[in-house]
């Protein structure tokens, strides 16, 4: 498979430039220059696969020839090891609601399923060189985690993660900064995500920075993590039994809810899918009115979709401008320069066809996991609870999936606020309290960053 940038069709890359560079030298984002399509009868053959082997069969051919199908189903099958169930991932009924738990991984969120496979790729490419790697992520809370439990210990890899200082939960920063591994260094940015992501791009887009430390990302910009996400749309089609299905997706950067888009594209029966984001609500405004505009990020209960600027949202632009790379740039010049562009009537018209969209405020969320655990004695974090209120607006509840993104214990002091309840704790956090917490604080100046990144690389 060969990719190319939103921004550029003309220069085509692998599997593994892609998959190492994360964004495209133009600051675009990569693009599969195909889509596998699954007919009906195709899709008869996958439903009787397990979790690792329908993986295998959906991203086979994107990683092609960097991978054969046997290397891929080896590092699935590693990969997933690690996790509670062994299905991976879990489609139960909350009374009437259809939830797919994503939060079975050693860090308790959806991210998980892509960053432990990323994690050992990593492996395979670093047998062919002693060249260092590293890794610098922008973190809204799980992202952060995942990289790091996927990436701990690994040799010749440091991994940086960026996150905004004191706006993610307690839980969260925990996870991530008592990991106690030499190869993990984690930032506070005196900022939000958006200050990080864009820091992260920026030195992404520095092709002098970014060649002398071998830089590589594993933020949702990455097509690898995209790639793994969309195989629980199948698996969950395969388990609701119905004819046509819709997703209820808690969205921030848009990569999950586009793993779900890739996935209809790809040939699977999906109706509608329905962004629910919390009360920074850039997407709701852009697919109901046309306007991509980020405002002030604004504190909430669902840290890890506090976003106002949705990177993988320029993908979905490519198809709706149907792969225009011309009018892509023109709209992102358009950010650049006016701080916000328009879509005119037809391509919002477009995007409606596969696209609803609700805006969830904290009231709503609290008033969600309130009723959810009254009714059916059932825990449910304050992200999957957008998605519960988004499905309860669509009228779609018998023949959707909310995709429960992170485990309730992730946010303890707002399920226990909430509920007044205990939630037991999962066996992945056993330890946890106990250690010591470990990470620098600096301010959201690009060149602080990168002077901290160019002093580690003495240190192993
Ligand atoms: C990352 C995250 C989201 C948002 O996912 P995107 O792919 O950025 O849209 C939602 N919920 C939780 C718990 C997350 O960690």
């Amino acid at each position: 498979m060969k990719y190319y940038s939103t921004r550029n069709k003309k220069i085509n890359f692998e599997f593994e430039e892609i998959f190492q560079r994360g964004l495209a030298p133009d600051g675009g984002l990569f693009i599969p220059k195909m889509i596998k399509r699954f007919s009906k009868s195709d899709l008869k053959k996958l439903e009787k696969l397990s979790y690792v082997d329908l993986t295998v069969e959906i991203i086979a051919s994107y990683c092609y020839p960097t991978f054969k199908k046997n290397q891929i189903k080896k590092i699935v099958n590693k990969s997933y090891s690690k996790f509670r169930n062994k299905k991976v991932v879990n489609l139960v009924k909350v009374g009437k609601y259809n939830l797919l738990e994503l939060y079975l991984g050693p860090t308790l969120a959806f991210k998980d399923i892509a960053m432990q496979c990323i994690g050992n790729i990593y492996e395979e490419f670093n047998k062919k060189t002693d060249l260092p790697t590293n890794i610098v992520v922008a973190t809204s809370g799980d992202t952060g985690s995942a990289a790091i439990s996927a990436l701990n210990n690994r040799k010749n890899i440091k991994v940086f993660v960026l996150h905004p200082h004191n706006k993610i939960s307690k839980m969260q920063r925990k996870i991530m900064t008592t990991i106690g591994s030499k190869n993990i260094y984690n930032i506070a940015i005196k900022g939000t995500f958006d200050d990080c992501q864009k820091i992260v791009k920026e030195m992404f887009a520095d092709d002098i920075f970014r060649q002398t430390i071998n830089m590589s990302g594993v933020n949702s910009i990455n097509w690898a993590r995209i790639m793994f996400q969309i195989v629980y749309y199948f698996y969950s089609f395969f388990k609701l039994k119905k004819n046509r299905i819709n997703f209820s997706v808690p969205t921030g950067n848009f990569g999950d809810v586009y793993a779900g888009y890739m996935a209809k594209k790809m040939g699977l029966p999906i109706g509608k899918l329905i962004v629910a984001t919390n009360e920074n609500d850039i997407l709701q405004r852009t697919i109901n009115k046309g306007e991509y505009k980020p405002r002030k990020v604004k504190a909430s209960l669902s840290p890890s979709m506090n976003i106002q600027v949705s990177s993988n949202f320029e993908r979905l632009l490519f198809y709706a401008l149907n792969k225009d790379n011309v009018k892509v740039n023109q709209l992102m010049n358009s950010l650049r320069e006016k701080k916000y562009f328009k879509l005119n009537h037809k391509i919002i018209k477009k995007i409606k066809n596969d696209f609803l969209a609700f805006r969830v405020t904290d009231k709503q969320t609290k008033n969600m996991i309130n009723k959810i655990y009254s009714n059916y004695k059932f825990f449910i974090d304050p992200h999957t609870a957008t998605g519960f209120h988004a499905i309860d607006q669509s009228k779609k509840i018998n023949t959707s999936v909310v995709l429960g993104t992170a485990h309730p214990y992730k946010f303890l002091e707002t399920i226990q606020s909430v509920t007044r309840k205990k939630i037991k704790k999962p066996s992945q956090l056993k330890n946890l309290s106990n250690r010591k917490e470990k990470y620098d604080i600096l301010n959201g100046e690009i060149n602080n960053v990168k002077k901290y990144i160019l002093n580690k690389q003495h240190e192993n």
